[in-house]
């Protein structure tokens, strides 16, 4: 066996430390930075720049890896259920787990590293579920979680003295302490230490709620990354069955929704007053076109004023199609909202 692994990385403390235990015993460490929509998706959009954060902050090489496919089927028939919210958890690791499996041969690695720690999450931190997990994913004895590899049976790199399982750690549960002291000796500035939030949107109500009709709205089939990614950001209409307008609610959404110049979607605005960026997509019709108008003047500066105008177009730098916006109250805006109470 080599000294060499690959680390499921989130950029969370855990897997910053996971990767941190590995590379003071002088593993090499290729630590893959899982994106989705969901999760890690500002690393898709500009990987350099994340590449430099993560090699400053925490001295660690991040290789981010596109998981959107691997995250669409895994929400769209999770073998293993959900957790509170649409995060299908168990399934979500097991698949990460099998892609890095995967990758082994092709670098020249030996196992596989998780920042996990037992009894963290009420999901895919149960012991039997991480039992579950290291079986499904096929890197049983090969899977190695520095974090509490104590409680856990020696893998076969701590057996073989390829990693010495005295520098191993016995973390358990849900407190943060024994990893903050951790941070704290690797020399990771306060300002640095991400917050235990954990950041995937999956596990947020909201959001789950809209993505859930999402997923329902194209069985038997699946959505596309197109499709999902208008979920993460923005209020959400449903003009018809097939079609659905996003209307941002601050800078930075319209700065996100900007960057969505994809084959399918349709930028709108009102032309003479500020107000919010649109998309639309699905069926452009014009009679759509108009209630997307209507909806965005609502919420622009220009609400409830007549004569207003929105110009359209694929990209927000080139908006050249016009049609009206007609005021609108607030039962008409109602009736394309999407139901967010279950
Ligand atoms: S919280 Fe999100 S990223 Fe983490 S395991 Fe669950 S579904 Fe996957």
């Amino acid at each position: 066996m080599k000294k060499k692994c690959i680390a499921l990385y989130s950029g969370g403390l855990d897997s910053i430390l996971a990767v941190k235990l590995m590379q003071e015993q002088s593993v090499d460490v290729v630590a893959v930075y899982f994106c989705t929509p969901f999760f890690g998706a500002d690393v898709l959009h500009d990987p350099e720049k994340h590449r430099e954060y993560h090699r400053r902050a925490y001295g660690v090489h991040i290789t981010p890896y596109d998981f959107t496919e691997d995250i669409i089927n895994a929400v769209s028939n999770p073998e293993h259920g959900f957790g509170k919210h649409l995060n299908p958890c168990i399934d979500c690791k097991i698949r990460m787990l099998k892609r890095a499996g995967r990758m082994l041969e092709e670098l020249d690695a030996s196992f596989v590293v998780t920042g996990e720690v037992l009894g963290q999450r009420p999901m895919s931190q149960r012991r039997d579920a991480m039992n579950l997990i290291e079986r499904k994913s096929g890197l049983k004895d090969i899977l190695v979680r520095p974090l509490c590899a104590k409680h856990l049976p020696p893998s076969l790199p701590e057996r073989s003295n390829l990693v010495d399982r005295e520098q191993l750690l016995d973390a358990a549960g849900r407190g943060r302490k024994t990893q903050i002291e951790l941070a704290r000796k690797y020399g990771i500035e306060p300002g640095d230490i991400p917050n235990p939030a954990g950041g995937c949107l999956l596990t947020d109500g909201q959001i789950s709620r809209k993505v859930r009709s999402t997923f329902e709205r194209f069985r038997p089939g699946k959505p596309g990354r197109a499709d999902i990614v208008l979920d993460t950001a923005g209020r959400k209409f449903m003009l018809d069955a097939n079609t659905v307008l996003v209307i941002s609610r601050s800078e930075d959404e319209n700065r996100f929704l900007s960057s969505l110049v994809w084959p399918g979607n349709v930028f709108l605005k009102i032309a003479d007053v500020p107000g919010p960026l649109s998309i639309v997509r699905g069926d452009i019709s014009e009679e759509n076109l108009r209630t997307a108008a209507a909806l965005c003047l609502r919420y622009g500066k220009g609400r409830g004023t007549e004569g207003r105008v929105a110009v359209y177009g694929p990209d927000p730098e080139a908006m050249t199609g016009t049609v009206d916006a007609p005021a609108a109250g607030e039962d008409y805006c109602r009736r394309f909202q999407i139901d967010l109470s279950t």
